[in-house]
């Protein structure tokens, strides 16, 4: 699914070279749910920037379901994000002034879905998130919960095979948390590949396998069933 190697990235900063990823290797194969930690600084977002091709390493390989990704124009880049890749953020990024089913309908319109195609499928997948009886509502009419769902149904709805994940559970309490881990778990368990970046060892036990970065580099990369809590 995903091939990572070598891959360094640095900063450049002014005066100084920021040197934050320092030989990165990574293989992620369909189907896995993986979790990135490591203390704030060490390149979680960058690492998770790279794989969802939002930024570029400076040399090595990225290779994303058998597609090598360097170099690539704005146009192509964003061709390939729609084609391959969910995102859900920490602040979770809806629009405002849409409704819950208009921001899960989003992507599709970019892809020149029909109007009537688009209500269908975002209805399916709000359902799917347990949110279809809030489809008229605003995100400002939702909890923290309720609008991290939203953005996962709509990260969900264009059928990615990777969905990338950076502190989705930042802004959320305890129990949300835990809801939302069941979710995404759930959602791995039909099929789907799933990253998360989280600093909450409670996040991280929720998930297959986990990567530790540190120093530039992984320090740990540990199938959860290895790891003594
Ligand atoms: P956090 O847990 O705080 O989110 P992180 O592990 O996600 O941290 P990154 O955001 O990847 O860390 O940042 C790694 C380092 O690179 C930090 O020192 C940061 O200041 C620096 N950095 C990140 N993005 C840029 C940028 N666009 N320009 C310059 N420096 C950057
Ligand atoms: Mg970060």
């Amino acid at each position: 699914m995903l091939k990572i190697e070598d891959i360094n990235k640095s900063y450049d900063t002014g005066k100084s070279k920021l040197h934050v990823l320092k030989g990165i290797n990574l293989n992620i194969e369909q189907g896995e749910f993986v979790s990135i930690m490591g203390s704030s600084g060490s390149g979680k977002s960058t690492l998770l920037n790279i794989i969802g091709i939002l930024d570029e390493a400076d040399n090595g390989v990225y290779e994303l379901d058998g597609v090598p990704i360097k170099h690539l124009t704005e146009v192509k880049a964003a061709e390939y994000r729609s084609r391959f890749l969910g995102f859900i953020f920490q602040s979770f990024n809806l629009i405002n002034y849409k409704t819950a089913l208009d921001n899960v309908a989003l992507p599709l319109y970019y892809q020149n879905v029909s109007r009537k195609e688009r209500t269908k499928r975002a209805e399916e997948y709000l359902e799917k998130v347990g949110l279809l009886a809030w489809a008229n509502h605003l995100p400002s009419e939702l909890s923290g919960g309720q609008k991290q769902r939203i953005a996962i149904a709509r990260a969900l709805i264009t059928d990615p095979k990777l969905i990338l994940a950076d502190e989705p559970t930042g802004a959320l309490d305890s129990k949300t948390t835990h809801d939302i881990m069941k979710l995404l778990q759930d959602i791995n368990k039909e099929g789907k590949t799933i990253v998360v970046v989280t600093h909450e060892p409670d996040v991280a036990a929720q998930t297959k396998r986990n990567v530790v970065l540190k120093d530039g580099l992984i320090e740990s990369d540990t199938f959860i069933d290895q790891i003594v809590l």
